[in-house]
């Protein structure tokens, strides 16, 4: 270790940094830093920086407050949209608390805790999140809900106003090493995609938060504002982070079997099993915001209903037709204001609960589940999502598997944000309450 701290020390000096962020999130998935000048990198990096825990949202009590930040060497990059002349590199850091013990708050200890119950199980777990997001007018220093565009899925400038912010977006990921394979205009108006290759959880959980923040800080230089919310705007598609999930042993895809249904492996349908059995309860992770279930609703290609599927896009896991050493599961009711450790986390839990107690998924359903009778969905055994964060959040308290993988300094911080958050919504007065009555009583 004294030999990857020196070997750091001499990239620093040699990519002339003046600045280290040392980056970590709060349970909301919120990325939080602190600047440290390059002087102290050596300090960092061999003893870590303490800091104080207790305003951060979830993180601990006042009385147990301090907090250390140990960078972890391999997420080492520099923040290409930063002066160039004094440049700025960050880290995401571990928390750990006195004694060097992991903080349990700490997002990303939760989902390095699955990781390793599945790897004492000879798994690696692979995933490929979907960003999408809308790009808003600034208007007097201020986000908008303007549109930036009129433009449609796939479509070309003019259509298309933000090929220039997409084309900045990518090369600096690129920059950061992301490994980009394609960005292009989203089925909305001013709503946009740029898909990077999946790879091992924790890295891609680091590059979503990596991906959110840089593509706000882009957008700004052309005074545009990229915003996550799931809906921003009723009536039209809203934002998901579908992910592509996968497990491998050895090196070897292990959901792939060419002789197989559907050339799927045993292990493949279990983890599905896994998946839709605790997809209510996950919903509380991947759905975080009381705007998450505004697009989960019929009619804008967000899933509404537990079921899989090997071919339609109304399913909430759909296994698409690359088989081999590309066989996965795609899920597809996350959204990008999800944490992505802690969703990740709870998919891997769910998938590993189904493998170990072969749990069988129902028959898949390769029709439109929008168009059939409730009758027909209950026949099938189709349930629906949670229509609430409430309900999720009940959800998530009647799932022991899910609740135990996140632990309970993150379940009590859910629960309090839940109540907080439902409370602040079912005090306000929103808009459609009074186009709804203030005329007619
Ligand atoms: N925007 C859709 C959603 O909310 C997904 C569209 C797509 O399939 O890319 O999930
Ligand atoms: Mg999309
Ligand atoms: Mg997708």
């Amino acid at each position: 270790s004294g030999d990857v701290v020196s070997g750091m020390l001499e990239r620093i000096d040699a990519d002339l940094i003046k600045f280290i962020r040392l980056q970590f999130t709060d349970i909301l998935g919120i990325p939080k830093n602190v600047a440290i000048p390059v002087e102290q990198a050596e300090k960092a990096l061999t003893e870590g920086i303490w800091f104080d825990g207790s305003s951060i949202e979830g993180f601990t009590r006042i009385e147990e407050s301090d907090m250390l930040l140990k960078p972890d060497p391999a997420t080492y990059a520099i923040l290409p949209w930063r002066p160039q002349d004094g440049r700025v590199a960050r880290f995401i850091c571990d928390l750990q608390t006195y004694g060097g013990k992991p903080f349990e708050g700490d997002p990303r200890y939760v989902l390095k805790k699955t990781l390793a119950e599945a790897a004492k199980m000879g798994f690696s777990f692979n995933t490929g999140p979907e960003l999408e997001f809308f790009l808003f007018q600034m208007q007097n220093g201020r986000p908008t809900t303007e549109f930036v565009d009129r433009g449609a899925y796939f479509d070309l400038a003019p259509n298309d106003a933000a090929e220039d912010v997409r084309r900045e977006i990518v090369l600096a990921l690129s920059d950061m090493g992301f490994e980009i394979e394609a960005s292009h205009h989203e089925v909305a108006e001013s709503q946009h995609e740029i898909d990077f290759k999946y790879s091992d959880a924790l890295d891609t959980a680091d590059k979503v938060i990596t991906f959110k923040f840089a593509a706000k800080a882009i957008a700004l230089k052309s005074g545009m504002h990229a915003t996550f919310m799931p809906k921003p705007i009723g009536g039209i598609n809203g934002s998901g982070m579908h992910t592509h999930g996968s497990l491998s042993k050895d090196g070897k895809n292990i959901f792939f079997d060419p002789n197989g249904d559907k050339q799927l492996s045993d292990t493949a349908r279990y983890y599905i099993g896994g998946l839709l059995h605790h997809a209510r309860a996950i919903t509380r992770v991947a759905n975080p915001t009381i705007n998450s279930y505004k697009r989960l609703v019929p009619g804008y290609e967000a899933p509404v209903y537990v079921s899989w599927s090997t071919a339609n896009r109304s399913a909430l896991i759909r296994v698409p037709a690359a088989r081999g050493n590309s066989t996965r599961a795609e899920f597809r009711s996350p959204d990008p204001t999800c944490n992505p450790y802690l969703t990740f986390a709870s998919m891997l839990a769910a998938g590993l609960d189904g493998i170990k107690n072969k749990i069988e998924p129902p028959e898949s359903t390769d029709v439109n589940i929008f168009h059939m009778t409730a009758t027909e969905r209950k026949n099938l055994g189709i349930t629906m999502l949670p229509g609430s964060l409430y309900e999720a959040h009940e959800a998530l308290l009647a799932d022991p598997v899910i609740t135990n993988t996140l632990g309970n300094h993150v379940v009590s911080g859910l629960s309090a944000i839940t109540t907080a958050e439902h409370d602040s919504f079912r005090m306000a007065v929103h808009p459609w309450e009074i186009e709804r009555y203030l005329n007619t009583f």
